[in-house]
């Protein structure tokens, strides 16, 4: 049998994704309620007037388009965020499918990607990253390592701990175990850092755990560089939202045309951008070892050998 064109391989990943992103809606919504299971109930509703979606209505992405972004029964308008995570879930599921090259292995990046999809949303929304993903990464990856060795053929611990050429389940286990205890030491490391050196609880457990259950997936190198990526990014982020308090400051200072030092608008902006959740970050950089760990891999060898 000859094998599936790629495009098509690809086309079919981000189909998945896109069915899947739809469901991810559902638990973003529902995970930090208390009242409210993933499963029950099994129709989705409008946030706001309870109206039971029908299934024309609940077509990932087109039927958002067509609705033109509104509920049908009370016009409440469905906040852009719906159809942006069934989108960016779809584009990671192709990104998986058509990188991962072994279906197993694609179908593991896959999991792990949505997983980072819903903390990062959850932690946008109410500064804090669910246990269900954060813990449930932990526990899940070592028991991807020892069904899927492959998953950890890039991990230098696993490596080494194998026997033969390859990665056997063994050492894939040492290597999950080793990303665990990097991913999550690494963070525990910096808080205690941030806390001798500001005074100030600069990290949150939430972000701990889940480059815990980051490691177990990409392996201990691979957190290390992670972190390193999401700090990047999270501190570019930082500095164009202080940049952005600080001019809104300006702008009323001038409108109301009174006089304000800059410092005191400097001192405004600070406190106003301080609260920056960390997880989204965090989540781009496990979400970029993860998919690309070969070539981040060779480019750090040859910064740093
Ligand atoms: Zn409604």
């Amino acid at each position: 049998m000859e094998p599936l064109p790629r495009e098509l391989v690809i086309g079919a990943w981000g189909a998945f994704g896109l069915v899947v992103g739809s469901f991810l809606n559902v638990v973003i919504h529902r995970l930090p309620l208390a009242d409210e299971s993933v499963l029950r109930p099994l129709r989705s509703r409008c946030p706001n007037c309870r109206h039971e979606l029908g299934a024309l209505e609940n077509i990932p992405l087109l039927s958002w388009l067509f609705l033109r972004g509104r509920c049908r029964a009370c016009r409440w308008p469905i906040p852009l965020r719906y159809p942006l995570v069934e989108l960016i879930n779809a584009v990671l599921w192709a990104l998986a499918g058509g990188l991962s090259g072994r279906l197993e292995l694609a179908l593991i990046h896959a999991v792990v990607l949505s997983g980072l999809v819903v903390a990062s949303a959850v932690d946008f929304d109410r500064f804090e990253i669910p246990d269900e993903v954060s813990i449930g990464g932990i526990f899940l990856a070592p028991a991807c390592a020892l069904l899927v060795p492959a998953l950890h053929l890039e991990t230098w611990v696993a490596r080494r701990m194998s026997e033969g050429g390859g990665v056997d389940r063994l050492g894939a286990l040492m290597g999950a175990i080793a990303g665990i205890a990097v991913g999550g030491g690494s963070l525990l490391f910096v808080g205690w850092l941030g806390k001798k050196l500001f005074r100030r609880d600069a990290m949150g457990l939430g972000d701990v755990k889940l480059l815990a259950a980051g490691g177990g997936f990409a392996g201990p190198g691979a957190a290390l560089v992670a972190l390193f990526l999401g700090s990047m990014i999270a501190s570019v982020v930082g500095a164009a939202n202080l940049l952005r308090f600080f001019c809104l400051s300006r702008a009323r200072v001038r409108a109301r045309r009174s006089v304000k030092p800059l410092g005191r608008s400097l001192a405004s902006a600070r406190i106003a951008g301080r609260y920056l959740p960390f997880g989204p970050y965090l989540g781009i950089g496990i979400g970029i070892v993860l998919l690309a760990w070969k070539d981040v891999a060779r480019l750090v060898n040859e910064l740093a050998f």
